[in-house]
């Protein structure tokens, strides 16, 4: 606990993505960050938010926010301990930060290996740690929307089950083929 303004706050981090769709190199991420990040409590901010429907951004935010708590319930990561924020984009990278700042509770710490994300925290005197690789190369969101597009089913063994299965309920594979006109 850190005692701010005569209050008692968690030690909290900040951990930003787009989790088009939240994938197993995410929740490797997120299970290093409450061992190794010395956080009680962990924001987990959904980027983009005002996305949705387009091939880069194929999921809603909402939509994401209900992969990403099945997810950490999958990966016994305590929903208690996470909090799960939309964050829509703004066009100014410089006031980024601030604006985050406005729309978060309290963080001390931010957990992120997108080089911008990094430099414009560290720009403002954060903290900012990088959790490692979970091997990468396949663990992308990138690929995993490449092999859905393809019809390629290995995307599956990419995500924890229930964001297959969720993608599954809510018809993703033929959103994301139709948007990209194919049948
Ligand atoms: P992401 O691709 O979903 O990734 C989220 C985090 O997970 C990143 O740090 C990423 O590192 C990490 N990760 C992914 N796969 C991993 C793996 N296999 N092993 C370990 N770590 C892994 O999301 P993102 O692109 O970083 O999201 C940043 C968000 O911030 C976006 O929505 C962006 O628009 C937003 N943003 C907005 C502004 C603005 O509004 N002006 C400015 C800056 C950023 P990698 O980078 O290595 O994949």
């Amino acid at each position: 606990m850190v005692v701010t303004w005569g209050s008692e706050v968690p030690e909290r981090g900040l951990f930003v993505g787009r989790f088009q769709p939240p994938h197993k190199g995410h929740m490797e991420a997120i299970k290093w960050i409450f061992k190794n990040g010395g956080v009680d409590e962990l924001i987990v901010a959904i980027g983009s938010a005002q996305e949705s429907h387009t091939l880069r951004n194929p999921f809603t935010a909402g939509e994401r926010m209900e992969m990403l708590r099945m997810a950490l319930a999958e990966y016994n990561v305590s929903l208690s301990s996470v909090l799960i924020v939309p964050v829509p984009d703004i066009a100014m990278n410089f006031v980024w930060v601030r604006y985050l700042e406005m729309l978060l509770p309290r963080f001390y710490v931010v957990f992120s290996r997108n080089p911008l994300v990094v430099r414009l925290f560290r720009e403002y005197g954060y903290k900012v740690v990088s959790p490692p690789s979970f091997e990468r190369e396949r663990y992308s969101a990138t690929v995993i929307r490449k092999l859905m597009l393809d019809g390629n089913e290995a995307w599956r063994e990419l995500v924890p089950y229930s964001v297959a299965k969720y993608i599954d309920d809510i018809g993703g594979l033929d959103r994301i083929r139709s948007i990209a006109g194919r049948d």
